[in-house]
């Protein structure tokens, strides 16, 4: 089936609105029931218990930057691309913050301890809850798996804040696709990528779209995996 962007553009904007319904202080409520206390292991800024890509969006890419005297690419790396095009250039939606090649965030100090933590991501700020849609278009807190779930308890500041972060993440997560879908400009024309790169080519492009635009880098084949 076609994708069809304005249809897309109009679910996104139906998401937002329930988003903003999200009633914070039955959110806290929840939180507070479930209990947590980050227990520093770590575990969630590597890699080797799964994908644990953190995506960032635009303004907060530029956030650690500009705090930490980096540059865009020494902070976060395309997503794996999901279309190519007919002139071989991959298509991604998505940055995600840079990891060494253990797979570990080149932010994770050896102590566990975060070396951007004021201007971490949303996704960090949060972990491991989230906010998901249902079926029945109602977002709901769900959890990812991590040790200090139920290990402590949230004073009801705590949780507030919490709430609100996760509200506020939902909200700037669907605005970005909104914006991004906005830019989107040849999807009709590109083809879903399995992975597989013509042999012949040790270069090529990936298109990065978000919701400034779109942003080409240059990879070779030897890279992709690692950076
Ligand atoms: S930015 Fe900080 S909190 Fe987020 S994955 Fe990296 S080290 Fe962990």
């Amino acid at each position: 089936m076609e994708f069809n962007t304005t249809q897309a553009i109009k679910n996104n904007y139906s998401m937002l609105a329930a988003a903003e319904e999200v009633d914070v202080t039955v959110l806290a409520g929840q939180l507070q029931s479930m209990g947590f206390e980050c227990m520093r292991c770590g575990e969630c800024c590597r890699s080797h218990q799964g994908d644990n890509s953190v995506i960032v969006f635009p303004d907060e890419v530029l956030r650690i930057m500009d705090a930490n005297n980096l540059s865009w690419h020494d902070v976060c790396k395309p997503s794996a691309p999901q279309f190519i095009d007919n002139i071989n250039t991959l298509h991604s939606f998505e940055w995600e913050l840079k990891r060494h090649d253990n797979g570990s965030c080149t932010f994770l100090n050896e102590d566990n301890t975060c070396s951007v933590y004021f201007w971490r991501p949303w996704i960090c700020r949060t972990y491991p809850f989230y906010l998901h849609f249902e079926k029945d278009q109602t977002p709901r807190l769900n959890i990812s798996e991590c040790e200090g779930v139920g290990m402590g308890v949230f004073s009801k500041e705590d949780a507030g804040n919490l709430a609100l972060y996760l509200k506020e993440r939902l909200i700037s997560e669907i605005q970005e696709e909104i914006q991004l879908l906005e830019h989107l400009d040849g999807l009709e024309n590109w083809e879903f990528f399995n992975g597989d790169i013509n042999g012949n080519i040790v270069k090529f492009n990936i298109a990065v779209h978000d919701s400034r635009g779109c942003t080409v880098v240059e990879r070779d084949i030897k890279s992709n995996s690692k950076e």
